[in-house]
């Protein structure tokens, strides 16, 4: 029997702090239960926030408990959620203790076993498309994704270089593999495994082909697309993803599903199963109700990289590293090849820098001003004088929209951090007549939008221009930021 857990039973509203602005909700509370958790914000249907939502408050309920595991892909939201049920509960005066204690009658966990030919673990970029060229050969395949829906690195990529895809041969536009190649070598100051390198030059228009005949569309693009000034000039190799990421790998996954693939989200891969030998047999992983083992002779592990992990970025990078974009990719396919016994090495790591607010920067602005804080960012993505903490200039500018190189520039900078610098004369000019006013990023396009694909969003340059066009007026947003020691006025 349910102890009780509050005298006042009703509905109860509560607020937390999610990644980019404040969660409002509503819990109704019985006198021995937690009935439902309800959105007092509205979220685009499907979107990654609405999942988010209805995952945690399911989870809530289901389990009776605050002390639920966060989404993977979505934990700041997450936490605003747990926050904000936790003030509504606080409302109605729960008692925590009986709480805890019902939760604990309610263990959900199952198990369940599958058996197929190969396991896929990762739907990014690199998994989805193991998963679908594996299904295409006629195996049965089962893609495990530790996320509730795509939120992998590739889910942020504008698109990947060829040099002879079928659109560059009809444009006449095949470029020499052996410049692409000193590109290649150039860009990493020959860092890169030139083996390695040959190899995705060779296949790149074979595989942009590919992914166009499976659904994620993709078209050549200008190569100063993007704002990437420096290659403006140089020949098109960049085939930009028209739908965005999220799309292209929805599309492959669509038809990975379409073919007979089975596609499990919110099943992170866990360990290797091994028999006497040592040989791979299978797999387990885990969602919040299930354990799933998966019988298998072959595990294509594509988990990305390890930006979410501090404890091995600091062992494999060093000190000066900084949070990876994507947080759920900690490494779990490594520590899984390595628990199984591989050779325990990792051969010249590199990490992809970016140049963007610090979460603690984020939420002290959104406390403030909610999602207003974000065309900050517009500021930021112009060539204004940068400098970092000790009041040094340390790059060109110019770099700004070409976030690797600039992102690597900041990644030596003391502490990581740089500072905008605007005047107001900047200001004024922006308040007069747009951003185009101190920059014009997208004029060269502006009647050939066809060769412009804007960072991870379908080509739009008409809406771009109108953007930089609208006049606005920044000072009323700086003074309301300017407590926030992120904002600085003087
Ligand atoms: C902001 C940004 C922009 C970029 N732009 C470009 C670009 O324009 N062109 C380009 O070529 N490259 C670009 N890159 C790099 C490129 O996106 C990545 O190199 C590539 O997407 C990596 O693909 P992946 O499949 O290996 O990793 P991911 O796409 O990160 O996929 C790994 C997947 O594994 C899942 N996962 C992790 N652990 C587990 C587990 N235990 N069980 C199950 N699933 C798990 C993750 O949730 C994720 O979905 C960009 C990267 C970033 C961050």
């Amino acid at each position: 029997m349910a102890k009780k857990i509050t005298d006042k039973p009703g509905k109860y509203t509560g607020s937390g702090q999610g990644k980019e602005s404040q969660i409002n909700l509503e819990v109704e509370v019985g006198s021995d239960q937690i009935i439902r958790v309800n959105s007092l914000d509205r979220y685009a249907p499907a979107s990654l926030a609405d999942n988010a939502f209805q995952k945690m408050a399911q989870k809530i309920v289901d389990q009776q408990s605050i002390d639920v595991d966060v989404v993977s892909g979505a934990s700041e939201t997450s936490r605003g959620i747990i926050e904000g049920v936790k003030s509504a509960l606080t409302k109605a005066e729960v008692d925590f203790a009986a709480l805890k204690e019902n939760s604990a009658q309610t263990s959900t966990t199952t198990k369940r076993e599958i058996t197929v030919d190969v396991a896929v673990v990762g739907a990014g970029g690199a998994g989805v498309a193991a998963a679908l060229a594996a299904r295409q050969h006629g195996v049965s395949v089962a893609l495990l994704e530790k996320t509730i829906s795509p939120l992998g690195a590739s889910t942020f990529a504008g698109g990947m270089f060829a040099g002879d895809s079928q659109q560059q041969k009809e444009q006449d536009q095949v470029v020499s593999k052996k410049w692409l190649y000193n590109e290649y070598m150039d860009a990493s100051q020959g860092y890169m495994n030139s083996i390695l390198v040959r190899r995705i030059i060779d296949e790149s228009g074979k595989t942009v082909d590919w992914l166009n005949e499976n659904g994620a569309i993709m078209k050549l693009v200008d190569a100063g697309t993007g704002g990437s000034f420096d290659h403006i000039g140089m020949p098109a190799t960049l085939h930009g993803y028209q739908e965005g990421g999220t799309k292209a790998i929805t599309k492959l996954i669509e038809k990975f599903k379409a073919l007979g693939g089975q596609m499990y989200f919110g099943f992170a891969g866990q360990r290797l199963l091994q028999d006497d030998q040592g040989q791979v047999i299978g797999l387990i992983a885990q969602s919040d109700e299930q354990e799933l083992q998966v019988n298998t002779k072959k595990v294509i592990i594509a988990t990305g990289g390890f930006g979410g992990n501090a404890e091995m970025r600091k062992e494999y990078l060093g000190d000066v590293s900084t949070q990876g974009q994507v947080l759920q990719n900690t490494g779990d396919g490594l520590n899984m090849a390595w628990a199984a016994g591989t050779a325990r090495h990792i051969n010249g790591s590199t990490h992809y820098f970016w140049q963007t607010f610090s979460n603690e920067d984020i939420g002290k602005m959104a406390k403030l001003v909610g999602p207003g804080w974000m065309p900050l960012n517009a500021l930021a993505d112009f060539p204004n004088l940068r400098v970092n903490n000790r009041g040094q200039r340390y790059a060109s500018e110019t770099h700004a929209l070409d976030f690797a190189v600039h992102g690597a520039e900041l990644s030596e900078q003391p502490q990581q951090t740089e500072f905008v610098i605007l005047d107001q004369a900047m200001l004024d000019k922006i308040k007069a007549g747009g951003t185009v006013a101190i920059e014009d990023h997208y004029g060269k396009w502006k009647n050939k939008r066809e060769f412009y694909m804007e960072f991870n969003f379908p080509t739009d340059t008409d809406e771009s221009i109108k953007r930089e066009h609208e006049k606005t007026d920044f000072t009323t947003l700086l003074n309301q930021l300017s407590s926030t020691n992120v904002v600085f006025i003087g």
